[in-house]
């Protein structure tokens, strides 16, 4: 896969009148754009929450230099700075964390921003003469599953095509994918096109495709992505397509098979391209957030599934060789925090092993994108924890265990949680060596990891404020941030 991808000229004029315009603003108040992504129910939307009331709050944050050393001043919500772009729903997620009893809120379904103005107190003497600076630290919220689409730039609908009936074939997804596959058997390709084949073609394909996402499987790499995620494109016709094998001999313009090639160069260039351009190729850094314990439940399929989508989002990072333009104008990501979240699923004494799986899941991708001088780094966080630890003794053995209430319905052995319970969970141990989590063997590891119900009765600022319990987000803040505000 190329490590960069073409842009249209039209395109490339567009990216340089969004960062000009960038630019522009940033001669009166500078500003970095930083972009949260991650596969759907990583963590996102708890993330940005989390990140955007530590701030406001001034919450205690004491890997943060900028605010354990006192220079932040202050953090404000400033005025949306994109028409065009939703505003995340900063106030109505944490009204649902804060509510009584707290619920965690909606994910993340469509691309969002918020602009949240920090003043502060630079370290430079030259800076610091001229009073306090201000930052404008723009976040941008999109579904990981869009990024998976920028290869798509690259492909034919035959290479597509192909790849994925291909891949709808392999062990671990063909029990979903039967149905499709079925379908795709009884269709003449060749034939006149047809609407109503078209939809049920597009249905099935989408119906694989959501199967193959659920808890039991949790496989990732399913381009395209807005056939997961539509955001605003929720019922279009620009997402009635499938892949179809490649007929022999001509294909003529009114087969089922060129309607359905036309369809998917419309997607790609009417839904792909204008992300990639007015969104993604302006970010200055960039978080991934990593649900690996949630693949790690379902098993090696589920892992090598997420190590391959994990290294097809990050190869789309603008890296390396960038057009002459946006190099003058400096914008490339030059930061990339891989962020392993819910650490507070398991006990302290497992979050080195967790970080070690982070790092094998993104090896690849962290190499292509240090080569081409962008700083990475891996942590293993908990935006906001659910959990405190304690120990058990089992067969004359201490236990490390995480206290919490499972969220109602969720399931270990034979006991189903009905949300009201507390519990003490042994998670199981993560293995010394990442590598025995990508095969099957029988020294798979049993792990346990079940969802929490949102921390209650949380403690206060002396401003009154709550204050969200979290693990490391201070040091992920402090990576993404702390330099621009030196
Ligand atoms: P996204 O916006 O789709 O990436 O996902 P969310 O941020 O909405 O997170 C999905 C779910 O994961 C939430 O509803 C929580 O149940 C859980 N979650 C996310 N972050 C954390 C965390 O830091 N700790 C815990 N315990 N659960 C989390």
């Amino acid at each position: 896969m190329p490590s960069t991808l073409p842009t249209t000229l039209a395109d490339e004029v567009g990216i340089t009148l969004g960062n000009l315009a960038d630019a522009a603003t940033g001669v009166v108040t500078p500003t970095l754009r930083l972009g949260v992504t991650g596969l759907s129910r990583a963590g996102k939307t708890i993330f940005i929450t989390a990140l955007i009331h530590n701030l406001l709050t001034g919450a205690r944050l004491p890997g943060f230099a900028a605010m354990s050393e006192g220079r932040l001043i202050g953090a404000q919500l400033a005025e949306h700075p994109d028409n065009a772009t939703p505003r995340f729903a900063y106030e109505n997620h944490l009204a649902a964390l804060l509510g009584d009893p707290p619920v965690w809120p909606e994910s993340t379904r469509r691309i969002s921003q918020l602009r949240i103005s920090l003043r502060y107190q630079s370290q430079n003497w030259l800076k610091s003469q001229l009073g306090a600076s201000t930052l404008n630290l723009d976040v941008v919220d999109y579904p990981g599953e869009w990024l998976l689409d920028l290869p798509l730039l690259t492909k034919s609908f035959k290479t597509w095509s192909e790849e994925a009936l291909s891949l709808a074939q392999r062990p671990g997804r063909s029990d979903d994918a039967k149905a499709f596959l079925d379908l795709v058997r009884t269709v003449d390709t060749t034939a006149l096109s047809d609407e109503a084949t078209a939809e049920k073609l597009a249905e099935a394909f989408t119906h694989y495709l959501r199967e193959s996402k659920t808890d039991r499987q949790a496989l990732s790499t399913l381009p395209p992505g807005r056939f997961l995620m539509p955001g605003d494109l929720e019922g279009s016709p620009a997402l009635r397509f499938a892949p179809l094998p490649t007929p022999s001999g001509v294909v003529k313009s009114a087969s089922l098979y060129a309607m359905l090639e036309r369809r998917y160069e419309a997607y790609k260039s009417i839904v792909v391209r204008p992300f990639f351009r007015d969104h993604f190729a302006r970010l200055d850094r960039q978080i991934v957030v990593v649900d690996a314990l949630r693949a790690l439940n379902a098993g090696p399929e589920a892992v090598a599934d997420l190590e391959a989508a994990l290294t097809s989002v990050l190869a789309c990072f603008r890296q390396g060789r960038s057009n002459p333009i946006s190099r003058l104008l400096n914008r490339k990501i030059d930061r990339i925090l891989f962020a392993a979240t819910k650490a507070d699923h398991l006990h302290h004494t497992s979050h080195q092993r967790l970080e070690a799986i982070l790092n094998r899941l993104v090896a690849s991708a962290a190499r292509r994108a240090k080569f081409s001088g962008a700083q990475t780094r891996s942590l293993a966080i908990a935006a906001i924890r659910a959990t405190r630890e304690g120990t058990i003794k089992d067969n004359g053995d201490t236990l490390p265990t995480i206290i919490g209430t499972p969220e109602k319905g969720q399931v270990l052995g034979s006991t189903t949680y009905d949300g009201k319970t507390e519990i003490a969970l042994f998670s199981g141990d993560l293995p010394e060596n990442p590598d025995s989590l990508f095969k099957t063997s029988e020294s798979t590891p049993q792990l346990n990891f079940l969802r929490f119900l949102p921390p209650q009765n949380l403690v206060q600022t002396e401003a009154g404020d709550p204050v969200l319990p979290n693990i490391r987000l201070d040091r992920a803040i402090d990576f993404l941030i702390g330099d621009r505000l030196s």
